[in-house]
């Protein structure tokens, strides 16, 4: 443990960074590896004896990077984006560098002081309801990932309902409970909906969405009639802006006031899309997001913060604190008036310094920075939208989604067969990487625009290269 050696690896280590962002374009966007690559190369006991730092940055080259895919290169428009950018980086290594847990307020006051601070900087900048402010009831919490946000969010509801029961009915256990409880959402929501029922042990109802993959109230409500004549206890639903498939949105509106009138905890899942609300124009979209009790948007998808940093918010802390506070003796009147004790809105106890990333990435790009990012990829989506239709043989579906970066396309009025063939012939060709999709029984190939290093060539690239692998597959048809 030497600050001598930290300066010099970390120059080392930088070096590399930056080495790699200069190549990230001229390399192959997908690991073109086996399974076990790794085993072949890596000797198979850790050595006994210390090396030095740069023989073990010489090794990355020849190792890990064939085994990388390179989620930054600008031919990479794949799943959603994840963001990267130097600020953050910078953040991260003081983070690593401090090293403290800032899991209640006095383990490193200023861990926990900046969080609140930054969140409510970031719930202003989007336009959210002062009730998610920290000045009042609720309040912003760095979770890992959306995933972690909405079991948090789950396991507050069950607290909820099971509190609210047991009042009335002592002998009540939760055990009898669960058996009773349904959670809902849409058939367009994020797998780790269907995880998050598993874990805390709920039946999930999914909701058929329409034609354009959106949930309404009207389906919502008539799902609930049905689930409390059979006895059972609807009590939680996850509303998505933005869903993965088709960046399609919610109609929150309609959902939203069946669920009030249901007492039903609303959470909201805006992963990917709940960025764009930082742009005045995108915040209509949240319209609805007053009936939430909870509202989660990762801005290490696109807000130029590095994994990991999910931005949650909730209505009202004490569910929280009721459901993952350990400490019965603790008072809870003491804490409203002081700092929150993270600790109790999250699952585990320990937790990194993550505002900094945050805090960094806010002064070093300002909001009028951020808003230009997002509008770029939304540009950039639309230019590869006018591509698309100006070929014949190709069609844009579920159009909605290309307001936001997302670019869902297929060859018109063909076989899911021959656009299974398409996606399989383009990552075989592997000079860009995209994924597909099945919504509503149609196979659909999703182009995401995911890279700080896209610009428009890159777009006339990929369309290029597109265009050349359908010419070649329909004429071999
Ligand atoms: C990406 C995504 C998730 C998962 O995000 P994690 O932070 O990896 O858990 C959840 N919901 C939606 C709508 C997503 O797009």
């Amino acid at each position: 443990m030497d600050a001598d050696a930290l300066i010099s690896c970390g120059a080392m280590t930088l070096q590399f960074v930056a080495e790699y962002w200069r190549s990230i374009e001229k390399r192959p966007v997908v690991a073109n590896v086996q399974p076990g690559y790794l085993r072949e190369l890596l000797p198979i006991e850790a050595p006994e004896k210390a090396e030095s730092f740069s023989s073990i940055i010489n090794d990355l080259e020849s190792t890990i990077m064939p085994g990388v895919t390179h989620w930054h290169s600008p031919n990479f428009y794949a799943y959603f984006p994840t963001a990267v950018s130097y600020p953050a980086i910078c953040a991260d290594i003081l983070s690593g560098g401090i090293a403290c847990i800032g899991f209640s307020w006095i383990a490193s006051p200023a861990c926990t002081e900046l969080e609140a601070i930054v969140m409510d900087w970031l719930a202003k900048a989007m336009g959210l309801p002062e009730f998610f402010l920290s000045t009042g009831n609720g309040g912003g919490i760095i979770q890992g990932t959306a995933s972690e946000a909405t079991i948090v969010a789950l396991l507050a509801a069950r607290s909820r309902i099971f509190n609210e029961k047991k009042a009335k009915d002592p002998t009540l256990t939760l055990g009898r409970l669960l058996d009773q409880l349904v959670v809902y959402c849409s058939d367009q929501a994020h797998s780790s909906v269907d995880k998050a029922a598993l874990i805390v042990g709920c039946r999930l109802r999914k909701i058929v969405s329409d034609s354009d993959c959106v949930m309404h109230g009207e389906q919502v409500e008539a799902a609930i009639a049905e689930d409390r004549a059979q006895g059972l206890i609807p009590f939680f639903l996850v509303g998505t802006l933005g869903t993965t498939p088709t960046c399609a949105f919610d109609d929150l509106v309609t959902v939203g006031r069946v669920c009030e009138k249901e007492h039903i905890w609303m959470h909201i899942d805006a992963a990917y899309a709940g960025n764009a609300f930082i742009c005045p124009e995108y915040q209509h979209l949240l319209n609805g997001i007053e009936y939430a009790e909870s509202f989660d948007f990762n801005p290490h998808k696109w807000m130029l913060v590095n994994f990991d940093c999910s931005a949650m918010y909730l209505k009202d802390r004490t569910h929280f604190i009721d459901a993952f506070n350990v400490d019965p003796l603790y008072l809870k009147h003491s804490f409203q008036s002081s700092a929150p004790d993270y600790r109790h809105w999250q699952i585990p106890l320990g937790r990194r310094f993550r505002s900094l990333k945050l805090w960094f990435v806010f002064r070093a790009f300002g909001l009028d920075g951020l808003r230009s990012y997002i509008r770029k990829h939304i540009q950039l989506g639309e230019h590869f939208t006018k591509l698309i239709n100006k070929d014949e043989r190709f069609e844009v579906v579920f159009p909605a989604a290309t307001q936001l970066g997302l670019i869902c396309f297929r060859l018109k009025n063909t076989p899911n067969e021959l656009n299974e063939r398409l996606l399989k012939a383009l990552n075989d060709d592997k000079r860009i990487y995209l994924v597909p999709s099945m919504v509503k029984q149609k196979f659909i190939l999703r182009f995401a625009i995911c890279s700080w290093l896209t610009e428009e060539k890159h777009i006339e690239f990929a369309w290029n290269v597109i265009d050349q692998v359908a010419t070649k597959l329909l004429l071999s048809k």
